[in-house]
């Protein structure tokens, strides 16, 4: 690696794992300016691409996702750091489908399965987008089981 100052070759003086045991952090010395600099080697995630409901395929984006979660969860008793924890909790979801194509029906159903846990109103509200519900009725359904689900849950 050059070095970020000068450009001229470095070398490393020390490396080691980094405290969270997740990447490799290595000392480097320019052998030109002679200055010092540390740089961590972490494993890359994959890319994914994801197919849209038109069958279209685009890359996987974060920052999309996280925006859905979020206007879901706009207003309702959920933390920044649970809603930021729900993000990484789906990502990591897919990520572990070891698929180098998601559909963006799969992303949405983990959102809606995390949500429905957190929250019923953010649920519903990422639901009725997501979904795309056609008619009422489907909507009421969905009500009707989560509903359910709720009941069944505080029932001893
Ligand atoms: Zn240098």
């Amino acid at each position: 690696m050059k070095c970020i100052y000068c450009e001229q070759a470095t070398r490393v003086v020390d490396s080691r794992e980094s405290q969270d045991g997740e990447a490799i952090r290595r000392r480097r010395e320019c052998t030109g300016c002679n200055e010092r600099f540390t740089t961590y080697e972490r494993a890359q995630l994959r890319s994914i691409d994801v197919e849209k409901h038109d069958g279209s395929i685009e890359p996987f984006n974060r920052e999309k996702l996280a925006q859905g979660i979020k206007r879901a969860c706009e207003k309702r008793p959920i933390t920044e750091e649970r809603i930021s924890a729900l993000i990484a909790e789906v990502e990591e979801e897919i990520q572990t489908l070891r698929e180098p194509i998601v559909k963006s029906k799969t992303i949405g159903e983990k959102v809606c399965q995390h949500l429905g846990e957190e929250d019923e109103v953010a649920y519903l509200r990422f639901a009725s987008v997501y979904k795309e519900f056609t008619d009422g009725a489907q909507f009421v359904r969905e009500l009707d089981d989560l509903t359910n689900k709720i009941d069944t849950e505080v029932t001893p």
